[in-house]
């Protein structure tokens, strides 16, 4: 019995060591250096509604937004726009004015920019956690007066609304009304009050010049600690930052409720400590934290500020320099490597997933007008359910762009048919 089994095998084992049979409609192999054309591609199982309203995300994870160190570009920069008004007395009290003023602003700008564009080591982290110090992703823009070249840095006289305490019996930390009265273009800037004590403090002998201090309002920010003493502006880099940092989302570092399990709780002493106590993996150098070194972010910090500045429902994106809206057709993004977009993103270009790579999207994409999804030959589009792919300033976005060669060789493109399509072009 054995030997007719094994006889039974023989041709087929010889079958085996044969190349497979070449049937008709073989897919041939794409050729490293195959010509291609883009080819319109309009899918026609996808949503595209006469109207949309798009809905907030409750919680988005901090990591759909990390920023991507192979290439940073897969997060867009974003521009926060500032505009800073001075406060001061009728007889101004303090000798902060006029072009000494706005010099001195515009080089707090230049240093706080300096500051979020380091990206220095963090000196405290949760037990056996890697916390890696990325990039940030974020930039600071001093606004121009509408309709003019001008900076635009505010200087107001007004001798009730001049002062600012952050503590003691007369604190008028919280008090909203220098913001009511002067704010401008608060749906788009985010102004900051830079002012300082009241008189009656400025002349007390038992009045002790407290450290810089800041609050933010909601939308708007009130700085005091500058104008009482001659202070490098350098000095006020950490405190804008820090203010913006809440602004944008961020909660004090040292707490249990900051959102971020890589920003380990403590007791925020390092103030309290003498120098020699402090430094990496004695004291914190976040910059959410109270320190002489307030610098460094975590990845979910930077993910929850680029979280709320990616939210189109929210107040931050629209405080953002929406350059996005100009099309820039010379610097396109290139997909290189498998990418799962969940986070909504702003690009102000085409994008390109090449050969060998899958790009997915699925969550809020923005292209501008005349912006196109390539995907290439031996290239993977995957648009998810929770995809709305439109074009946010205007006009339409220019749609897909298959690639497909000579031999017929295209791009492979799912969408789910739940994504939904928005002002694309026809
Ligand atoms: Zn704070």
């Amino acid at each position: 019995m054995e030997k007719y089994l094994f006889l039974f095998l023989l041709p087929l084992l010889a079958f085996g060591c044969k190349p497979k049979p070449v049937v008709a409609d073989f897919i041939p192999e794409l050729r490293e250096d195959e010509p291609f054309t883009y080819q319109d591609y309009r899918p026609e199982d996808v949503q595209r509604p006469e109207t949309y309203e798009f809905i907030k995300e409750r919680n988005p994870n901090p990591e759909h937004y990390f920023p991507d160190t192979t290439n940073e570009r897969y997060l867009p920069i974003r521009y926060l726009q500032l505009n800073f008004h001075i406060m001061n007395t009728s007889d101004t009290l303090f000798p902060f004015y006029g072009e000494k003023a706005r010099k001195y602003v515009k080089e707090v700008v230049f240093y706080a920019n300096e500051l979020i564009r380091k990206t220095p080591e963090i000196w405290l982290r949760p037990d056996s956690m890697e916390v890696p110090a990325l990039p940030r992703r974020l930039g600071f823009n001093l606004a121009k007066i509408p309709g003019t070249d001008e900076h635009a840095i505010y200087e107001h006289y007004d001798d009730e609304l001049y002062w600012y305490l952050h503590n003691g019996r007369k604190r008028n930390r919280a008090s909203r009304e220098v913001i009511n009265k002067y704010a401008v273009r608060k749906d788009s800037i985010l102004n900051i009050f830079v002012m300082g004590p009241p008189r009656d403090s400025v002349l007390s002998k038992s009045f002790r010049l407290s450290g810089v201090d800041g609050i933010y309002l909601g939308d708007a920010i009130k700085i005091t600690g500058l104008l009482s003493r001659d202070r490098p502006p350098w000095e006020m880099r950490n405190v804008l930052a820090h203010e913006i940092g809440h602004a944008l989302g961020l909660g004090h570092a040292w707490t249990r409720n900051d959102g971020c399990d890589d920003t380990p709780v403590h007791a925020n002493r390092a103030w309290s400590l003498a120098s020699g106590q402090r430094g990496p993996g004695k004291t914190s150098n976040n910059l959410m934290d109270y320190s002489p070194r307030e610098e460094s972010l975590t990845p979910c910090q930077i993910g929850r500020m680029h979280a709320r500045m990616s939210d189109i429902t929210g107040r931050q994106r629209k405080w953002l320099l929406p350059y996005w809206c100009r099309y820039n057709p010379n610097e396109p993004v290139r997909v290189t490597k498998d990418l799962n977009w969940e986070g909504a993103r702003d690009f102000n270009t085409d994008i390109y997933v090449r050969r060998g790579s899958t790009l997915r999207i699925n969550n809020r994409l923005h292209l501008p007008e005349g912006a196109a999804i390539h995907v290439d030959p031996g290239a993977r589009l995957l648009i998810g359910p929770a995809a709305v792919i439109h074009s946010d300033c205007g006009g339409q976005w220019a749609g897909i762009r298959r690639g497909v060669t000579e031999s017929g060789i295209g791009g492979e493109i799912v969408i789910d048919p739940a994504a939904t399509f928005l002002n694309e072009k026809i």
